[in-house]
């Protein structure tokens, strides 16, 4: 498949960027691994593609001291994925972007382009969520919390750009654990729990709801592993597929979230 027919714009800064994209059928595109897909199978057919990868300044890991990490929106995930950075202050984010895809598409693939894509079953964005990050656009600051409103949604106007994610820093000592299950290496999850056990008690799950999610009331449950796994099954709400049917998803839910919360432990 082909996509359909588009104008392609490279601008070299931010407010040129948001300028294109005051006409309404203008897309960002960043690493293309998702949009350009979506473009061939034509379920998308946007007049103007805003390419964001000649802007300078937006790819970047940056220690932010007591304060964590700082990182830019065009970061690829095979730089997070081999930052030293990441992998001594979120072993957590370290450890899961090998789940992400491959490697010819993590060379590719952008935080940004991940986070905005909004795949329920992507790593990232429960990532995001377990480690309670802000998200920098050209307008305002969001918590990765209030991003998502549903599959492929999140709350950005069609101008706004996401430009920084910022990763606030784990307390010493924090325990992790991230537990993916998919039926070939490199393949979408069918879920996937992580967790965090410091002062508070962190779970985050992918592939089993419209969003990622925030188990908080599993949380609030910790350390009765039983009753934890108990909510969290019925936190969610998974879609019945070709690849796995919404009880199975649930019992991985519950699976996958103990695991995790063990190797936390
Ligand atoms: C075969 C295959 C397997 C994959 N497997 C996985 C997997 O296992 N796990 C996983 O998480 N992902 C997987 N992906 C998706 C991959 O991680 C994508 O790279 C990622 O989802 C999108 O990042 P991108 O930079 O390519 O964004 P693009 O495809 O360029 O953009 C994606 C969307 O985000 C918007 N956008 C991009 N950047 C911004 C920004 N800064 N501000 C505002 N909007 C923006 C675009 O307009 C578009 O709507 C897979 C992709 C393929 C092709």
């Amino acid at each position: 498949m082909k996509p359909p027919v588009f104008k392609y714009l490279a601008p070299a800064s931010l407010d040129e960027a948001v300028a294109a994209l005051a006409d309404d059928e203008a897309k960002v595109l960043a690493g293309g691994q998702s949009l350009v897909p979506m473009l061939n199978f034509r379920l998308l057919a946007p007049s103007l593609l805003v390419d964001i990868g000649r802007i300078p300044g937006l790819d970047y890991i940056k220690d932010n001291g007591a304060a964590g990490l700082r990182i830019g929106a065009m970061t690829r995930h095979h730089s997070l994925e081999t930052s030293e950075l990441v992998r001594q202050r979120f072993p957590v984010l370290n450890a899961a972007m090998q789940y992400v895809a491959h490697l010819a598409i993590r060379n590719r693939g952008t935080i940004g382009g991940s986070l905005c894509h909004a795949d329920p079953a992507a790593e990232l964005p429960g990532l995001m969520l377990l480690l309670d990050a802000q998200l920098v656009t050209t307008q305002r600051t969001i918590a990765a919390v209030d991003f998502y409103q549903g599959t492929l949604d999140n709350v950005l106007a069609e101008d706004e750009i996401l430009t920084e994610i910022q990763l606030p820093a784990l307390p010493a000592g924090t325990g992790w654990g991230f537990e993916e299950f998919a039926r070939r290496s490199g393949d979408f999850a069918l879920t996937a729990v992580g967790a965090t056990v410091a002062d508070d008690v962190r779970i985050a799950v992918i592939g089993a709801h419209d969003t990622p999610l925030r188990l908080t009331k599993a949380e609030a449950l910790y350390p009765d592993m039983d009753a934890v796994v108990a909510a969290a099954r019925d936190a969610v709400s998974p879609n019945d597929d070709l690849h796995a049917s919404a009880d199975y998803r649930r019992h991985l839910v519950g699976i996958l979230t103990r695991r995790a919360l063990e190797s936390a432990t």
